[in-house]
């Protein structure tokens, strides 16, 4: 196949984010169970945090002006953490622990290193300057603030913004149910034993993986045999039941592959042949209002097809906003490429670190079927199309933590 054929990976990039809708209602979700969850509507604070002007250190509470007119100062009250204090009498200072109120007279807190106490008699020993040591009201959160952009994706921080605003619930896309479909004759379930020519399904189980690690939720539609009316069969139900699809396997263009002829009878069809390795075939369609990407069935192609293109496009199905591709570091090369290649290449990589500088490591093995050189690997590298690369020179590295979880 010609080069000029293939469609580059970034045009296939941004028509695939192009196409992409928001796919699932709007959900309430306790914020205690809303890790991961998408934003759908920002919520608004009802109330300031800190709510009231309160100690940032343990010590005594006094008003400025006091303390430049008189030397010592009789302590007139006790405010722990909790409780509601007496408004301050004048000259006088109020013993504070942090994250007391100040009270209402008082303008500066003493830290208690910085004084000395007889009896109830406070001496300062440092000059304090006006206004130190409180940590004003509404300094974190104002009443009526916007608390977070919809589209964001919920983080533990984030759900500690909304608790501490006293929110507990939050209004959230529900999570995709994403239908898995394997193609293939020869697949076996693991667990069972092999007859001459089949070989186990290892892309079920490393889909489930990796949807299950984006935090959706899986519609198992089982193997389904190299037909056409079986392949159709199975979409057709798919697509009723889920919010998208994934299959693997059946892409290409020999005649045991329906997926492509499927799609197509059922709804509208895009295959692309992609100028990506592994990878290549990839089928992108639509039955009825549910995306189906076709995958190809090498395990590796899988992985990195999955990685780079299909779960972006699903993070934003999900409605999240901003970047949905993991940014890459930039890392040097521990080996060459001495030929230019017309497909951009996904190696899977090991980064390790010497003299100070990390470089990239190829796994020995980067065929497409394999998949014991991704679990050697911690990551993938982006070897460009049509460059040749010397040791040293830097490249795009995606941690696979960043690309499955990030
Ligand atoms: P295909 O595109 O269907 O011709 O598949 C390409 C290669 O991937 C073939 O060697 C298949 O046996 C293999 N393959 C397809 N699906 C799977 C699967 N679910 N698990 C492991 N290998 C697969
Ligand atoms: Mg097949």
């Amino acid at each position: 196949m010609a080069a000029s054929d293939l469609m580059p990976v970034d045009e296939a990039f941004n028509q695939l984010l192009a196409q992409a809708r928001v796919l699932t209602e709007i959900q309430e979700q306790p914020v205690s169970d809303a890790l991961g969850c998408i934003v759908a509507e920002s919520p608004i604070s009802g109330v300031n945090v800190p709510p009231t002007d309160n100690s940032a250190v343990d010590g005594f509470a006094i008003r400025y002006q006091d303390y430049q007119q008189q030397g010592t100062l009789p302590v007139s009250q006790r405010i722990p953490a909790g409780i509601g204090p007496d408004p301050l009498k004048p000259g006088t200072a109020a013993r504070i622990f942090t994250g007391a109120a100040i009270p209402s007279g008082a303008d500066t807190v003493i830290m208690q290193e910085n004084t000395e106490v007889d009896g109830d008699t406070l001496s300062i020993t440092k000059a304090p300057e006006a206004g130190q040591n409180i940590r004003p009201k509404g300094q974190d959160i104002e009443q009526g603030e916007a608390l977070l952009d919809a589209g964001t994706r919920l983080l533990p921080q984030h759900l500690g913004l909304l608790a501490s605003v006293g929110i507990d619930r939050v209004r959230v896309y529900r999570p995709l149910t994403v239908a898995i479909l394997s193609t293939g004759d020869e697949l076996v379930a693991p667990g069972r034993s092999l007859q001459p020519g089949q070989i186990y399904n290892s892309n079920r189980d490393m889909l489930r993986g990796l949807i299950t690690a984006a935090g959706w939720r899986i519609h198992e539609c089982g193997d389904v045999a190299d037909t056409l009316d079986a392949t159709r069969d199975a979409l057709s139900d798919a697509a009723e039941r889920a919010d998208i699809i994934v299959t693997t396997g059946g892409v290409s263009v020999g005649e045991e592959d329906h997926i492509r002829d499927a799609i197509q009878a059922l709804g509208q069809l895009n295959l692309w042949r992609l100028a990506i390795k592994p990878g290549k075939p990839l089928a992108f369609g639509h039955i009825d209002q549910t995306p189906v990407l076709g995958l190809p069935g090498n395990p590796a192609a899988v992985l990195v097809t999955f990685l780079m293109l299909a779960r972006p496009f699903m993070r934003r199905c999900q409605g999240e906003a901003g970047a949905v591709l993991p940014s890459a570091e930039r890392v040097a090369l521990a080996f060459s490429v001495e030929r230019p290649q017309t497909r951009r290449e996904f190696q899977r990589v090991r980064c390790h670190e010497e003299n100070g500088r990390r470089w990239l490591e190829a796994a020995a093995n980067q065929s497409s079927g394999v998949l014991s050189s991704a679990c050697w690997a911690d990551g993938l590298a982006l070897i460009p199309e049509n460059e040749s690369l010397d040791v040293g020179d830097e490249v795009a590295f995606y941690p696979f933590t960043q690309l499955m979880y990030g």
